[in-house]
Parts: structure tokens; sequence; C-alpha cells
């Protein structure tokens, strides 16, 4: 059976429909222009480039924190927690989960440039809650090649929050495992849900 191209993610029809009308702001990607998709980013930055100046940063966060996010389109991590260029480590992938690479990420980010908080942050309406184990034998039997990675699926938002947390507090590569909380983000409301790391 082949692989969905894609999850039953909201936004819907409609509201896809209507963002498509939106102008966006002036370097928006979405501006009208021939080419794929990449050649309107590219342009896009061309824009972004000639109003950007130099910020004389430091690459270390100003914050000392790492965001470990999921990668969904809806999450606007900068806008949503308050964070400027510059203040934040911001690693994601699909599901925000604590997977070995985000351990290596979360490592770098600690030892080589001074993060000392770790954020966690799940979803709702996440698309890895409605995906099973059975995506990767499902790829297998599609392409004749065994994943080396899991899927890391879950059924419960809050207990796989506490399963990050936990992952991150265990790990032995991190100085740093005092300051580590975990959220729920709702897509409807904007609002982060705290979990107990504790059920
Ligand atoms: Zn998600």
């Amino acid at each position: 059976m082949p692989i969905p191209a894609s999850q039953p993610l909201p936004p819907s029809a409609d509201r896809a429909a209507a963002r498509a009308g939106e102008s966006g702001p002036p370097h928006s990607a979405k501006a009208e222009s021939p080419g794929t998709v990449t050649d309107r980013l590219v342009e896009a930055n061309r824009h972004y480039a000639t109003d950007f100046t130099d910020p004389g940063m430091d690459a270390r966060p100003v914050l000392k924190v790492a965001v470990v996010s999921c990668m969904d389109a809806r999450i606007d991590l900068h806008a949503a927690l308050g964070l400027e260029l510059g203040d934040c480590h911001t690693i994601r992938n699909a599901g925000g989960v604590v997977t070995d690479d985000i351990i290596r990420s979360l490592t770098i980010s600690q030892r080589a440039l001074g993060t000392r908080s770790v954020v966690l942050i799940h979803h709702t309406g996440c698309g890895l809650l409605s995906l099973t184990e059975d995506f990767r034998h499902e790829l297998e039997a599609e392409v004749g090649q065994r994943p080396t990675w899991a899927v890391e699926a879950f059924k419960d938002l809050d207990d796989d929050v506490r399963q990050s947390m936990q992952r991150v507090r265990t790990s032995p590569f991190l100085p740093h495992r005092d300051d580590v909380r975990g959220f729920v983000f709702d897509v409807t409301t904007g609002l982060l849900r705290e979990i107990d790391p504790r059920p």
C-alpha cells in the first residue's frame, strides 16, 4: 500500500483557498512570480537582504535556551513565545520528538553555545497522532529497504511530552538538565499548556 502523500491535517480546503488569496508581507514568497516555490523563496531572500543589516550578534543564544518543537507549519515559535532574532536555538522535527539527532543538537547547543534551558513543544492536531509504526512496514514494503529510524508516532500528546522530557533529563551528554519543561501548543487558540512531568 503506498504511503499517503499527506495526512488529513487542517487547515481545511476552505482556509487554504482563503489563504491562497492573501498577498502576504512585502517579502512574502507567495508574491506572484514565475518558477518553482524555491525560486520564489530565493527571490524573497533578495528583497530580505536588501533591507538587512548585520546585527553583529554572537552565535550564542541571548536567552540561553533551546526550544525543541514539531515542524508543523502552523507554529510560529518566535511569535508564540515572544522571541527575537538571536534569543534561542530552535530545533524542529516531525512531532518535536526527542530523537538521537535532537540530543545531538542539544548537546552542541549546551556544550558549545552556552544554552542552559530546554523547552519542549508538541501540539494539538499533530500528524504523528494519526501514524503508527505500520508506516515503517508500509515504507519497507514499497521501497524494499527498512528505515533505520523509528516513526516515533504517539497516541497521547501529554505522555509523549513526558517521554521527551525524560529523554532530555536522562541524557548523559547534556550538562544542564535541571530546567527542562514541556508543553502542548493549541493550534486553534495559540496557547501553551504545560505538562507535569509526573502523570
Ligand atoms: Zn506536529
